[in-house]
């Protein structure tokens, strides 16, 4: 070994002790001719050394630079300048012999927590990056989240089993990346975008509970915070229904709180359905940690509440931005009512911005002293105003922010909105956490370019059981697609659930289809031929003939639950060598050309 202790174990119950460390040189302060202090760093911490008179002349010859990796032999001594920030703070080592193991050139950036380097720089210099104790806490945390999900699904006897990378696509919505064949010339493996079909093989094959923690890879474009290869925490389980697969994955979740943040999560995790989540919040992954409900007024005008007088109301003002849009959606913003033009004129601006694309937006404001006021006083007298702030269920000292227009983008500039007041009121805490499942999502959405079904979650999920008699007794042909909402199984639900945290996705899985025919019903209803299902799927098909068990299953976004964990926006961070924006690692250099007598072995001739 070339060192006794690391650099940040010694404190001043060592004093007195002759140790070796090594590490990489942190900082170098010369005091004088004769005395320096250098700091050794490693992955533990830093202690200080202090090179004294006799090792002076050496120092000098070396000329000892910045991330030179050393060796140092010396006593461990009291400080008398203590350093209560460092763990190591109160002690300092009098080295008698110091190695130099390697010298270093000058890193691009400085290896600190808050460097210079830029973005591009640091990802091209990625080694020297993750040095630095910021990116170390997060590998850090990763592997505890992984240590943690690990011991929970062991004790839960569930078993880690390996699934091939080079296998035949399985959609899940995603492109598959592909990987040429040099033994088979002109034919092509697909990288796994989940294990998804083998986890379930594994279950006809009697492992009732498996778990990985994989690699998936996913060729989408990278807009948000996304990675071409990602890591899920991947689970199934047989014998099982949803509530059971709700109770062991809020388990697992809980677990992982209690060993890597030290929180007990001790209330219940709280159910939504989608439909009220996408009423109420705007979109499937609501962040509970505030309220701030969209109100439809549409709904409440027009609607099922049928409230006549209401709904004269609404149309009294005259209001054509109103009476003409689709739906109409309220955001009852607490403590706000005193926000001035400038503020108001802020949000209008903001919602206009192209991401969001709304016209403009108007407000009421419930005044602490009991008046209303509006940006539509000319079409809304008080009263009436106070009518609508009812309606929304608002609360004195609230602004009422109203959007009005399209229905879908009404819809998620709404909730857009919503979000971000709550980040501007602070209420979106990071170390708050709050999980929701969200639960009945349709299990068929429509693509109307091709007037056909496709898998909301994917084609392996089976619907709700008292649905089934719904799908397999209906053509899932759409005739009538201007009505396609008629059609039958616009309206069945899925057995699938979405774990969600502080608005995000972290987990996402199904109870599976586990009969044949119900198998080959999905297919067709996403409109593949018998044979075409066949081609695709013949293995899934056959193995469900059998003896295949009633099964189900959920996948973690590992590399996302890590970044929440963390109190980090971005993935990257949590990952050691990640992509950048445009899929590339700038590291690498990757993906880059190969020369022509690969491709010839592979049998690929290039288009261009
Ligand atoms: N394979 C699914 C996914 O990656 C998860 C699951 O259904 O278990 O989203």
């Amino acid at each position: 070994m070339y060192r006794t202790h690391t650099c940040g174990e010694l404190n001043a119950s060592h004093i007195g002790r002759e140790v070796t460390l090594a590490g990489w040189v942190q900082t170098i302060r010369k005091v004088s001719n004769s005395l320096s202090f250098v700091d050794l760093r490693d992955r533990y911490g830093i202690t200080q050394l202090l090179i004294g008179e006799g090792l002076a002349a050496q120092l000098s010859n070396e000329s000892l630079g910045r991330e030179y990796v050393v060796q140092a032999t010396g006593k461990v001594i009291e400080r008398t300048n203590k350093n209560p920030q460092l763990a190591t703070g109160d002690i300092e080592i009098e080295v008698s012999r110091y190695t130099i193991l390697n010298k270093a050139a000058t890193p691009p950036f400085t290896i600190q927590d808050d460097t210079d380097g830029g973005d591009d720089l640091r990802m091209k210099f990625r080694y020297l990056d993750l040095r630095r104790q910021a990116v170390r806490k997060n590998l850090e945390l990763r592997y505890a989240v992984n240590r943690s999900a690990r011991n929970y699904l062991h004790e839960n006897h569930f078993m880690d089993i390996e699934t091939p990378f080079l296998i035949k696509s399985t959609p899940e919505g995603a492109r598959d990346f592909v990987v040429p064949s040099r033994m088979n010339g002109g034919q092509f493996y697909a990288l796994p975008q989940s294990p998804q079909t083998f986890k379930q093989l594994l279950m006809v094959s009697g492992y009732d509970r498996y778990y990985q923690i994989v690699k998936c890879f996913r060729d989408e474009d990278l807009r948000a915070d996304r990675q071409p290869e990602f890591t899920q925490i991947d689970c199934e389980m047989s014998f099982v229904e949803q509530e059971d697969i709700l109770q062991m994955f809020e388990g697992l979740v809980k677990r992982i709180f209690k060993d890597v943040k030290g929180i007990d999560y001790a209330e219940k995790v709280e159910r939504m359905t989608w439909n009220d989540a996408m009423l109420q919040y705007g979109n499937d992954k609501p962040d509970i940690r505030f309220g701030m409900k969209l109100a439809n007024l549409k709904t409440i005008f027009e609607g099922q509440s049928g409230d006549a007088q209401a709904r004269v109301l609404f149309e009294a003002g005259g209001f054509k931005v109103f009476n003409d849009a689709e739906t109409v959606l309220a955001i009852s913003v607490p403590g706000c009512s005193d926000y001035t033009r400038k503020q108001t004129d802020e949000l209008t601006e903001w919602v206009k911005r192209p991401q969001i694309g709304m016209n403009g937006l108007v407000f009421i404001k419930c005044n602490t002293d009991g008046s209303y006021k509006s940006s539509v006083d000319k079409f809304f007298s008080e009263e009436q105003l106070k009518q609508l702030a009812v309606a929304c269920g608002a609360q004195t000292g609230d602004l009422i922010l109203l959007l009005a227009g399209r229905e879908e983008r009404t819809r998620k500039a709404a909730s857009e909105l919503r979000l971000y007041m709550g980040e501007r009121l602070g209420l979106r805490k990071k170390d708050d956490f709050k999980l929701l499942w969200v639960l009945d999502f349709p299990l068929f959405e429509y693509a109307e370019e091709e007037n056909r079904w496709v898998a909301r979650h994917h084609p392996f999920t089976s619907p709700k059981p008292d649905q089934i008699a719904t799908m397999i007794g209906n053509d899932p042909v759409i005739k009538d697609a201007a009505n396609y909402l008629s059609h039958p199984y616009a309206n069945i639900k899925a057995n699938a659930y979405d774990m969600v945290l502080n608005g995000n996705e972290i987990g996402g899985g199904s109870i599976r289809i586990f009969q044949r025919e119900l198998q080959e019903k999905m297919f067709a209803a996403l409109g593949m031929s018998p044979e075409e299902a066949l081609h695709k799927f013949g293995f899934l098909l056959g193995a469900f003939e059998y003896g295949a068990p009633p099964h189900g299953g959920i996948a973690f976004g590992f590399d996302r639950l890590c970044s929440i964990l963390g109190g980090s926006e971005s993935i990257r961070d949590f990952i050691a060598f990640p992509k950048n924006n445009s899929g590339r690692d700038v590291m690498l250099d990757a993906p880059s050309a190969i020369d022509e007598k690969q491709l010839e072995e592979l049998s690929i001739k290039l288009r261009s």
